[in-house]
């Protein structure tokens, strides 16, 4: 849970103004423009509008005070790309080089890989180096000098990180609320996901639903229909979870789920969300069995767990076959080496890759196996995520 600051807003407006001198000064020292400052959501938020420096590059510099555990930074570059490429420590040490990851056979973020919306958070895990009070820096590369650049950074405190609460907010789009059938498959799921997945790991799901006159389909965030993301998110609120309930994935069949990134985007960009399709998940007859209700809840459960930060335990190897080649950069998920091993070992994970048949009638499938279990070290970064108060 998000520490209460004491001595109420006046405490939190003194905080603010002591960082927003400090912040002026390194920044001018480092010659970068200005950043507009606040307190939103209990978070500290720097903001700046700018472009990319000659040398195609852009340093965001982050005063950090004690107490403070993680800080997120999303940045947008219009047509060009860019990835976060290093983060050093106040005493200019790095502690993360993308370089390092490019070729590494284990996932930390998607923040190091090139796109038109980076989003990077540090630490991600309970085995990166914690934040310490002083100027931390995020370097960012981009494909062209001088390019229109936005930047985000917000920075949390959190006194517990085995307890919290995530906002989400759920988005029906194209008039699907109206069909009473999925109606009720999503509101089973979504009780199952606050009752029976984040709540027993420490996390508090504070869904609200609304509608959306946009497309009932939708490309993969990312991947096409920015204006229709932009008109569904564009102003959500920065420590909240877009949830956008669709009738299909428009580029890819039998997709049940799509997370806008590892992690997800603060802001609101055509990145912002989480993409589920619940017609996918309800099958042929868009009637939800007991069954269907509770893959679609595992289903919204780990896309969400993508968007806070959670890569697979392992990726299923490209182009079939059994054998494994990339892991995720925590410890006590099992780093199988074999298909078969990892379905016997990790089958149960929230974050496992693919539902899993349990008993199958014919040809499809009438019960999976259930993925909920969340590792230690993947709470650890469930609970490190900004958007987690
Ligand atoms: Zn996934």
């Amino acid at each position: 849970m998000t520490e209460l600051r004491p001595g109420g807003a006046s405490s939190v407006g003194m905080r603010l103004r002591r960082r927003v001198a400090v912040c002026s000064a390194v920044l001018a020292a480092s010659g970068c423009v200005g950043w507009d400052s606040s307190v939103e959501d209990d978070l500290l938020v720097f903001r700046t509008s700018t472009s990319v420096g000659p040398a195609r590059k852009f340093v965001a510099a982050v005063p950090v005070e004690d107490g403070d555990t993680q800080l997120s930074l999303t940045a947008l570059v219009g047509d060009e790309a860019g990835y976060a490429a290093r983060i050093r420590n106040p005493q200019r040490e790095i502690v993360y080089e993308a370089s390092d990851w490019w070729t590494a056979d284990r996932n930390k973020t998607n923040g190091g890989f090139n796109a038109d919306v980076i989003t990077i958070a540090w630490p991600i895990d309970a085995f990166d180096a914690p934040l310490t009070p002083g100027t931390w820096t995020v370097e960012t590369r981009f494909s062209a000098a001088r390019a229109p650049l936005d930047v985000t950074v917000a920075v949390k405190r959190d006194s517990d990180l085995t307890s919290g609460v995530l906002h989400a907010d759920i988005v029906w789009a194209g008039g699907l609320q109206d069909d009473a059938d999925l109606a009720s498959g999503v509101s089973r799921a979504l009780e199952i996901w606050r009752d029976d997945v984040y709540g027993p790991i420490g996390i508090t799901v504070d869904a609200v639903e609304r509608t959306w006159d946009g497309p009932a389909a939708l490309a993969s965030p990312g991947f096409g229909d920015a204006d229709a993301y932009l008109d569904a998110v564009g102003d959500k609120a920065l420590r909240s979870v877009s949830v956008i309930l669709v009738s299909d994935v428009s580029d890819g069949a039998n997709v049940f789920g799509v997370s806008g990134g590892i992690p997800g985007p603060l802001p609101g960009t055509d990145r912002s969300a989480v993409l589920v399709s619940v017609g996918d998940v309800a099958g042929r007859d868009g009637v939800f069995t007991d069954e269907e209700a509770r893959l679609l809840s595992e289903t919204i459960a780990h896309e969400v767990g993508h968007y806070l930060g959670l890569f697979h335990p392992m990726e299923l190897p490209i182009g079939g076959g059994q054998a494994i080649a990339t892991w995720d950069a925590l410890d006590d998920t099992v780093a199988c080496a074999r298909l078969t091993a990892c379905n016997d070992a990790l089958g149960d994970n929230l974050m496992y890759p693919t539902p899993i048949c349990a008993s199958a009638t014919g040809l499809s499938c009438s019960a999976f196996v259930r993925q909920r279990t969340v590792s230690p070290d993947q709470q650890g970064v469930v609970h490190r995520a900004v958007l987690v108060r």
